[in-house]
């Protein structure tokens, strides 16, 4: 079964919970174990508080998120359109963090690839942030 949806909502730190419950409500209707349906929601929480929170500085604009399902693969994509990273490889390393002091452990990338079975970020300064997220599902033989 193919299905897909998208989300576009302002860049303000009370969104990060609803697209984390709504793009969990979304995956729960392939019958995901627990552990399966919390590991997406905490990337999909990761990504989406990084564009919050790094992707638009002085200014609130949108995130888009869509969540699309073909057969037992998901694929998650997370979108600003703020500054940008002005180096990928630094930025992907476990904890570094470019706000150490909001207390950012700079962890996020690293539980989006540990949760996650792919990841892939493509970033450019001044024109934003777009992070593609795979993970297959296993299919419960008792549904
Ligand atoms: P943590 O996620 O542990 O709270 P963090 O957000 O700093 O800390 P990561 O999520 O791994 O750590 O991100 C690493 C760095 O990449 C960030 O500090 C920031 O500089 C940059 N970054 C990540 N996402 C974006 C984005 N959407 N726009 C601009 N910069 C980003
Ligand atoms: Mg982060």
């Amino acid at each position: 079964m193919k299905n897909q949806m998208e989300l576009i909502f302002d860049a303000v730190s009370q969104n990060e919970a609803f697209a984390r419950v709504t793009a969990g409500a979304f995956f729960s209707q392939l019958n995901p174990t627990l552990e399966e349906i919390s590991d997406l929601k905490t990337a999909v929480s990761e990504a989406v508080t990084n564009a919050i929170i790094h992707g638009y500085e002085d200014e609130t604009k949108q995130v888009e998120l869509t969540c699309d399902q073909n057969g037992q693969q998901l694929v998650v994509t997370v979108e600003d359109h703020g500054v940008g990273i002005e180096d990928l490889e630094q930025a992907l390393q476990p904890f570094f963090t470019t706000k150490p002091e909001l207390e950012r452990s700079g962890m996020g990338f690293s539980f989006m690839e540990a949760f996650m079975d792919r990841i892939e970020v493509r970033s450019k300064k001044g024109e934003g942030t777009r992070v593609v997220m795979w993970k297959y599902i296993e299919r419960d033989s008792e549904k």
